[in-house]
């Protein structure tokens, strides 16, 4: 059964490919009763050209990093302007990971962070030797709190990394006047952020150090596993690309292009294994040329959510500020203390419904090794931990349809009320 959904004129999501996630009907017995499908908490959109694009590069000969990599890392830094730079890397992890290496991080040095975020954005900087200074965030935007952050500053601090929450837009204006004022290095988490703009600019595009995107399984865009490195600063490029790959001079696809002596390379330093397959980069590019109607998909469903959740006792995220874009690329809530449920309820009951949630995401400074390291407790972040109390990530997808929507709408209703 094949089901299309049209976002635009020129561009129709083939919704037939559930990749991973999300159950297939015809692998029922025919004589199941008919179930409604299940709506799972993401479902990513792998179509025909997705498909076809990794099987020429699996024909081609060429598997590693070469010429789809190359073609990525171009389309993606043309989005984000003319002086960009794409790097092309295996995760946004190892992204932010060769960033703050590149950036000169390392023992003695702080960085701060969020503590609402992925554990990977923090621990790049343990991989590095620093220590990581943990912040709050703001009320509705959830994204790093910068009047905290001044408060928690001290002379060893050398970086800041806001995170695009769920795909909402730092204020990036006051971002980078902070870090100005402080001498602070900018390695934007923008795993999230596809596409996302802040003051009618698209982040990636802004005058941070680097901005680093994921393309795991459930992103905005997905390679399976995959990330992008953009920047402005040429000895961040050079460093990165170096880094990436052992810290040779060269990489194996500079080499097999070379007259002469292919063999011949350098090693500057003991570097990472972090560049992406171009079997992955070619599904890269398809992706990102659908990350616009991508990304219209989930804001017509997440629009939907907000005008019809209104009268529940939730907190939606907030929409976009004046001359942003959201992303939407998740729709965490926060179930009222005073609910008649609460999230774990919430979670079950629509479980039970068939409906997949997440939580995005329990704070660092609330799991084991960060609370270990740095002596927290609950209370500490006020502001996550509440957020945290009640949060629940319902689903949301590009190609998620009105009925869908409505579906999960009315059983947190039938829950919540
Ligand atoms: C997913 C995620 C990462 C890590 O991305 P990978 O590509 O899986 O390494 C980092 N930060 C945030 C906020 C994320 O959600």
């Amino acid at each position: 059964m094949m089901r299309y959904y049209e976002t635009s004129k020129d561009t129709v999501l083939d919704l037939r490919a559930p990749a991973q996630i999300g159950h297939r009907s015809e692998t029922k017995p025919a004589d199941a009763p008919a179930l409604r499908q299940n709506i799972p908490c993401f479902r990513p959109i792998i179509g025909e050209r997705e498909i076809e694009a990794a099987v020429a590069v699996l024909r081609s000969g060429w598997l590693t990093t070469g010429a789809k990599a190359r073609e990525f890392e171009q389309c993606f830094a043309a989005l984000m302007g003319d002086d960009a730079e794409g790097i092309a890397v295996n995760s946004a992890t190892a992204g932010l990971h060769l960033a703050a290496e590149a950036c000169g991080i390392g023992p003695g040095d702080e960085v701060l962070v969020p503590t609402l975020t992925f554990t990977a954005t923090a621990a790049v900087i343990r991989y590095l030797g620093a220590e990581v200074v943990l912040v709050d965030v703001e009320e509705g935007t959830r994204c790093i709190d910068l009047d905290q952050a001044e408060r928690r500053l001290t002379p060893r601090c050398k970086a800041i990394m806001p995170v695009h929450f769920a795909g909402y837009p730092c204020d990036m204006e006051r971002v980078l006047d902070f870090a100005r004022r402080h001498g602070l290095r900018v390695i934007e988490d923008a795993a999230h952020a596809l596409p996302t703009r802040c003051d009618g600019r698209l982040i990636g595009s802004w005058e941070s150090d680097a901005t680093v995107f994921s393309c795991y399984a459930s992103k905005p865009i997905t390679t399976g596993e995959g990330g992008m490195i953009i920047t402005r600063d040429p000895k961040i490029a050079a460093r990165t690309r170096t880094m990436r790959t052992h810290g040779l001079d060269r990489d194996a696809f500079d080499r097999f292009r070379r007259v002469g002596a292919s063999w011949s390379y350098d090693v500057v330093a003991p570097g990472f294994k972090y560049n992406l397959t171009d079997v992955a980069a070619a599904v890269g590019v398809v992706q990102l040329s659908q990350a616009e109607v991508f990304q219209a998909s989930r804001q017509r469903a997440a629009e939907r959510y907000l005008e019809k959740l209104a009268d529940l006792p939730v907190e939606c995220p907030a929409p976009a500020p004046r001359g942003g874009l959201h992303a939407w690329h998740m729709f965490p809530i926060r179930v009222h203390e005073d609910a008649p449920a609460d999230r774990d309820a919430l979670i079950a009951g629509l479980a039970a419904e068939g409906i997949g949630t997440s939580v995005h995401y329990r704070p660092l400074h609330e799991l084991s090794y960060w609370k270990e390291r740095y002596g927290c407790k609950t209370g500490d972040f006020p502001v996550a931990d509440r957020y945290f109390a009640g949060a629940v990530t319902l689903p949301l997808f590009p190609g998620m349809s009105d009925d869908e929507v409505d579906r999960v709408v009315d059983a947190v209703r039938d829950i919540l009320e």
